[in-house]
């Protein structure tokens, strides 16, 4: 068995939660493969260390006073390393990171330091190779992730190593600069490395013990769902529920390795699985609900519209000239209603209306602001009846005003469009109904 463990930012923001970490490690010989990101906030008000090397590196740009900005960064990891008790000194590391910032290394090569230095804090403290991952995973000439050259140098030199530490969230391109992914990118490490290695499992381990059923802001202490497959997840963190990096379930979900989300504060709770089917139902009708507010519906009207070839292509074309992607298209007989989103409408609203007008001649045009979407996301719903009565029906109770309804073809999620107003108390009506009711 091998698995590969990615740590967040928070599990190894402190000294304290590395001992969690090497903890977590060594009580299972099969977590050999260990990714690690720059340390995060130790409380809510912290600064993550990524943050701390884009300001200090812009002020080294410029040309102004960066010391204090790196010191900063120099007491974060000594404090760790002293409280740690290892003998380790990042004196040399720190002065080529100085003269590389001052010489304009790039924002990218600044960033990737906090996972850089801490793999290898982390390497030492647990007895690991340490493996620069400028060696081994590579980006093309535009800047693109390179998955052949990158698996290919990756698992030949994770094959003679039993036991490594590999920094999260940057690589390097053909002309050796470094190359971080977008924000959250180690999370695109851990499933590339575990792609590499072959691993049985990767275990992403954040704070939180797994992937919540709903908002903990909108939902007081939400159930934890214990499995979900990748569409499922797919289509919450659509909706904004956030969890893991997107692009980090594109190369273990082609490899068919299920992930573990686990809690490094509470490493006995067994996480949420995310896996590419299961035989395993959901603990409830639906497994998770997720939205978004800010949308707005343009709904258009015309006689004999059904009879009209083309008109919906018209329309739509409206929208995509002015680079406006449209998120849902509930229809009528005369009636078509476009979801865009609320703000890149706003900026392009009067061409788009414009082009609607001189191209198909609609009786009426009409706006509605300020919608949230609600989707409801569950593979369970295929097989159960009444699960869209039951929907509405907590809706209709918690007094809140319905605007649209979509049932996705796959039968995986319902979408609701609400007033921005009623985006809570819509949430909390619907998983009152099917978690803490379990109708
Ligand atoms: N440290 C990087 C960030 O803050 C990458 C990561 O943590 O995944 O975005």
């Amino acid at each position: 068995m091998v698995k590969v463990v990615k740590f967040g930012g928070s599990s190894l923001a402190s000294a304290e939660q590395f001992k969690k970490v090497s903890d977590i490690i060594h009580s299972d010989d099969s977590r050999r493969y260990v990714v690690p990101s720059a340390p995060g906030k130790r409380f809510p008000s912290d600064i993550k260390v990524t943050d701390m090397l884009y300001e200090c590196y812009s002020l080294a740009a410029k040309g102004k006073n960066y010391k204090a900005s790196l010191d900063a960064i120099k007491k974060r990891y000594y404090e760790i390393i002293h409280e740690l008790g290892i003998d380790l000194s990042l004196e040399n590391e720190f002065k080529i990171i100085e003269t590389a910032f001052v010489g304009r290394s790039g924002r990218d090569y600044a960033a990737s330091r906090g996972e850089y230095l801490n793999g290898i804090v982390l390497a030492k403290y647990l007895g690991f190779q340490f493996i620069d991952s400028a060696e081994v995973i590579f980006f093309d000439d535009y800047g693109n992730f390179d998955a052949d050259s990158t698996n290919k140098a990756l698992s030949e030199k994770l094959s003679h190593l039993d036991y490594a530490v590999i920094p999260g969230f940057y690589g390097s391109m053909p002309n050796d600069t470094i190359k971080t992914f977008s924000r959250g990118g180690s999370d695109i490490t851990g499933s590339i490395v575990a792609k590499a290695v072959k691993a049985d499992m990767y275990e992403n381990w954040t704070d939180v013990s797994g992937v919540l059923i709903a908002d903990p802001r909108i939902i007081n202490n939400p159930k934890v769902i214990s499995t979900i497959t990748y569409k499922e997840l797919r289509e919450l963190s659509y909706m904004g529920a956030t969890v893991l990096h997107e692009d980090a379930i594109f190369p273990v979900r082609k490899e068919g390795i299920p992930i573990n989300i686990r809690n490094t504060n509470s490493p006995e709770d067994m996480g949420t699985m995310i896996v590419e089917s299961t035989s395993k139902k959901s603990e409830y009708t639906i497994t998770g609900i997720a939205g978004k507010r800010g949308f707005t519906a343009v709904s258009i009207e015309k006689d004999m519209m059904n009879a009209e070839l083309g008109f919906g292509r018209r329309v739509l074309e409206e929208f995509e000239k002015n680079g406006i992607s449209f998120e849902h298209m509930p229809s009528g007989i005369d009636t078509m209603s476009v979801f865009v989103n609320q703000e890149e409408f706003g900026r392009k609203e009067q061409e788009v209306l414009a082009g609607i007008h001189r191209n198909t001649h609609p009786d009426s045009i009409d706006i509605e602001s300020d919608i949230a979407l609600i989707a409801i996301v569950g593979r369970g719903m295929k097989s159960t009846r009444g699960t869209a009565g039951r929907i509405f029906s907590a809706l209709a109770h918690a007094h809140v005003n319905v605007k649209m309804i979509d049932q996705g073809s796959s039968e995986l999620n319902i979408i609701v469009g609400v007033e921005d107003a009623d985006f809570e108390k819509a949430i909390a009506a619907i998983y009152d109904i099917f978690v803490t009711v379990q109708l």
